[in-house]
């Protein structure tokens, strides 16, 4: 499973630096490497588009895990570097953004767009399938999870937009709600589409999320 980005335009990227000059560019050698889009090559691209533009690059390295807290340690022994800089640029997910602001002082800016956290499905291609929403339904919609698979995130479908078992909002899929159905035909479970609560509690869904172990 991972963090899936996307990078940013060159021109939002340079948009949010204003005047600073001088950049370090800190990439991540986990999620944003598999996604072709915060790896070394990347990092390399990004050095020579910005240098292209006008920028000086004082330095740059692909933190192992750029969300882990090793990557401060990674900072401090290239304090040198980064110290010269006026602003860091971080190609990694909203995570590793998050991390590099905690320990430094220096302006910090996002290359990507956090997206989804997806699982790897065909080559090159990433499927999300789970939200996060805090209250699992899975066990009452045959395995199949209604928030992601269903482009409405509908909790009691199908919506009348169904056709053919077809998804109005993207004709080239299967309807969620049909594949719920269907499979909890199989399961001979079809009696659990009455216990689907009707309205979902997304009480647990409220931001910020957070959790203690005791
Ligand atoms: S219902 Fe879907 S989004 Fe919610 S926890 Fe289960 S798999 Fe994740
Ligand atoms: S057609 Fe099915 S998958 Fe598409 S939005 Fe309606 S219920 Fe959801």
């Amino acid at each position: 499973m991972y963090m899936i980005t996307e990078q940013k335009a060159l021109e939002e990227i340079l948009g949010q630096m204003e005047g600073d000059c001088v950049v370090y560019i800190l990439g991540c050698g986990t999620c944003p490497a598999v996604c072709q889009t915060g790896g070394k090559p990347e990092v390399l691209d990004m050095v020579e588009r910005l240098t292209q533009a006008g920028k000086e690059v004082s330095g740059w390295m692909v933190a192992p895990t750029a969300c882990d807290e090793s990557t401060g340690q990674a900072l401090k022994w290239n304090a040198e570097l980064v110290q010269k800089a006026d602003c860091v640029l971080v190609m990694a997910c909203g995570y590793g953004v998050q991390t590099v602001v905690r320990h430094t002082e220096k302006p910090v800016y996002p290359a990507l767009n956090t997206m989804f956290l997806g699982k790897e499905g065909a080559e090159g291609e990433f499927v999300e399938l789970c939200l996060q929403c805090g209250a699992c339904l899975l066990g009452l919609t045959a395995g199949i999870c209604p928030i992601t698979a269903c482009a409405k995130s509908l909790v009691n479908g199908p919506c009348g937009g169904y056709r053919d078992g077809k998804c109005e909002v993207h004709p080239q899929r299967d309807c969620a709600w049909c594949q719920i159905f269907e499979r909890l035909e199989k399961l001979g479970q079809r009696g659990k589409l009455q216990s689907i609560p009707v309205l979902k509690d997304y009480s647990k869904f409220c931001h910020p999320r957070h959790k203690v172990l005791i």
